[in-house]
């Protein structure tokens, strides 16, 4: 039995999903005529309240797109210097987009309103670049899967509105602190210009996206997705496992936060371990007493089966998620005891 803790995208589809899918009624979504695709759509903007939603393959596609979007080459995104789209999505905000990013030390991936207004370069200075967009991850990936303070993203708001800057949530995890809090879709749909969420990390998935927003700045969506290569036809088979997903994955969230607290628990007590981060969701990020002995700690652990992941900088990450079930719960819990 191999336990793969690296991140909640190993899952596989269930036979539920597989069954989902098999039967799905699909047409050429590139002509908008997949009637799967076309209802996993109106659901999830329905569901944030919002006028437009778009299906993408990938995350990274729906936030390039959502870049592109809001800004002009030249222009400057602010972020928090753990984002995703500044560390993962392969320089892409400049390969895509011709932007830089401004980058915040926020605290556990989130920064404040305080932090955007010193961030933000005036208008009329031409020499600075044009600051056009906020970004936010929630919940924050490299924050440890920490989720934000609904008022402080409010706070935001009002500063996105006073710069007439765009807002983008980078929702990946959205579902995760939509458990973990008592803020809805609804709000969320209320507060953001744009939102992607991921259909492929906690919900499980084996694909899937979707770029959600209003309807003025989704009229290009189609188009920027189509040059990014993303125009896919009889996609409905897809679609159809986000559309399962939801109904039958979202509530089960709780149970991956419960293993993840008591992976926490147990971390917390041994000599090996000098920090664990506070565990809000799904991930577990902690450092050992040697930051030396990272590769031995993940080499250990794989030769008894237990796949885990380094985050650079001495960092380590677990993470829950569908395919982890409560008897390699209790097995990778006695191993960790033992060592
Ligand atoms: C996984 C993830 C994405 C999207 O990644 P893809 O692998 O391109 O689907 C975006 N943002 C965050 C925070 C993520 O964790």
């Amino acid at each position: 039995m191999i336990i793969d803790l690296r991140s909640d995208t190993v899952t596989k589809p269930t036979q539920g999903m597989l069954e989902a899918m098999m039967s799905a009624e699909v047409g050429d979504d590139v002509y908008k005529e997949d009637p799967t695709v076309n209802a996993l759509e109106e659901r999830l903007a329905d569901m944030f309240g919002k006028p437009k939603a778009l299906f993408f393959p990938t995350g990274t596609m729906a936030n390039q797109t959502a870049l592109k979007l809001h800004t002009n080459p030249g222009d400057q995104v602010i972020c928090d210097s753990n984002a995703h789209i500044y560390h993962y999505e392969g320089g892409g905000a400049s390969f895509n987009s011709g932007i830089s990013c401004k980058l915040l030390n926020g605290h556990r991936g989130m920064f404040t309103a305080e932090h955007v207004i010193e961030a933000i370069n005036p208008p009329d200075f031409y020499h600075s670049p044009l600051t056009a967009l906020v970004e936010v991850e929630n919940t924050a990936n490299r924050g440890g899967g920490s989720c934000w303070d609904f008022e402080e993203l409010k706070k935001i708001r009002t500063v996105c509105n006073d710069h007439k800057l765009g807002y983008h949530l980078d929702g990946a995890r959205i579902w995760n602190a939509l458990v973990a809090k008592p803020d809805t879709a609804q709000d969320y749909g209320q507060l953001f210009d744009t939102m992607s969420v991921c259909l492929s990390k906690g919900l499980g998935c084996p694909i899937g996206s979707v770029l959600i927003g209003d309807e003025d700045i989704m009229q290009n969506a189609l188009r920027i997705r189509k040059i990014l290569g993303g125009g896919m036809r009889q996609v409905g088979y897809l679609a159809a496992a986000g559309l399962y997903a939801l109904d039958h994955h979202m509530e089960r969230l709780k149970d991956d936060h419960q293993k993840a607290k008591e992976i926490e628990k147990v971390l917390a007590g041994l000599e090996s371990i000098k920090n664990v981060e506070p565990v809000e969701t799904n991930i577990i990020i902690f450092e050992l007493t040697d930051k030396k002995n990272d590769t031995s700690f993940l080499n250990t652990f794989a030769e008894k089966g237990v796949r885990l992941s380094s985050m650079g900088g001495g960092k380590l990450r677990i993470v829950t998620h569908l395919d982890y079930t409560d008897e390699m719960h209790d097995k990778f819990l006695t191993l960790l005891e033992s060592i």
